[in-house]
């Protein structure tokens, strides 16, 4: 139910064709997980605090160093040394206390990916790698959750809704994860465009309405500032999401 607070606080997306109280509700009931509270994060869930999202949960186990200060607008000079996901609640809890916060220090690892997803209603990509992707895709899938996938390099950037069950899954994009690069170019505005546009996708998957990226990879190119589309396939034998899954279930036995 929506306070007379928050129809003041909200009334600009409310008012929004198609939203209105009923899509704000939606996002006050809704989880929404952060994995990676880096540049992606950062910007990714100050937007979902903005937007009213009734519980983010963060989640990261790396600190605060001096380096991460072109781009990760949640850490700031005095948090050098504190937990990312710590110093970014710090911040979302004075921009808005009505909705709940939760930090966890913590690496997703394979035994403990499927029970952090557990109850979120999406969950959004702020890694750096595709190992620890990888593990997040397979989980989500198990788990039967949206996932918004997006990597960030240099001015470039990438982003596709994963929809267990109607999309194809990160799996079936890349056969195996990409060796991503020990030091990732990047000026903080990339991750503030993908970020915003991951943002954009969780409202339209909670609340129901517009077009996401499901089944469609979006690039953007801020070196010439163009956004181009690819559509996805799904693999059929995609050893995550396809047949290629019962098989290696078959094989083990
Ligand atoms: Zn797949």
């Amino acid at each position: 139910m929506l306070s007379d607070d928050d129809r003041i606080r909200y009334g600009r997306q409310i008012v929004y064709p198609g939203f209105g109280e009923v899509g704000q509700e939606k996002l006050q009931a809704s989880h929404v997980l952060v994995v990676g509270v880096g540049g992606l994060g950062c910007a990714a869930s100050m937007y979902l605090t903005y937007a009213g999202i009734g519980h983010i949960t963060l989640i990261d186990d790396d600190s605060v160093e001096l380096s991460n200060l072109n781009r990760q607008m949640l850490h700031w000079e005095r948090d050098i040394g504190k937990k990312k996901p710590v110093s970014a609640a710090n911040k979302l809890r004075r921009i808005n206390s009505g909705i709940r916060i939760t930090s966890l220090c913590k690496k997703v690892t394979e035994d403990n990916a499927d029970q952090i997803i557990n109850g979120a209603d999406v969950v959004i990509d702020g890694l750096d790698n595709f190992q620890t992707r990888f593990v997040l895709n397979a989980a989500c899938v198990r788990q039967k959750t949206p996932f918004i996938h997006t990597g960030v390099n240099g001015l470039l950037g990438q982003i596709t809704s994963i929809v267990p069950g109607k999309t194809p899954c990160l799996a079936c994009i890349y056969s195996t994860p990409p060796v991503s690069e020990e030091t990732i170019p990047v000026f903080g505005a990339t991750p503030a465009v993908m970020a915003s546009l991951q943002v954009m996708e969780a409202i339209k998957l909670i609340a129901g309405f517009g077009e996401t990226l499901e089944g469609r990879m979006l690039y953007f190119n801020g070196e010439s500032m163009e956004f181009a589309y690819e559509d996805l396939v799904k693999n059929p034998k995609c050893g995550v999401c396809g047949t290629g899954r019962r098989n290696l279930k078959e094989n083990r036995k």
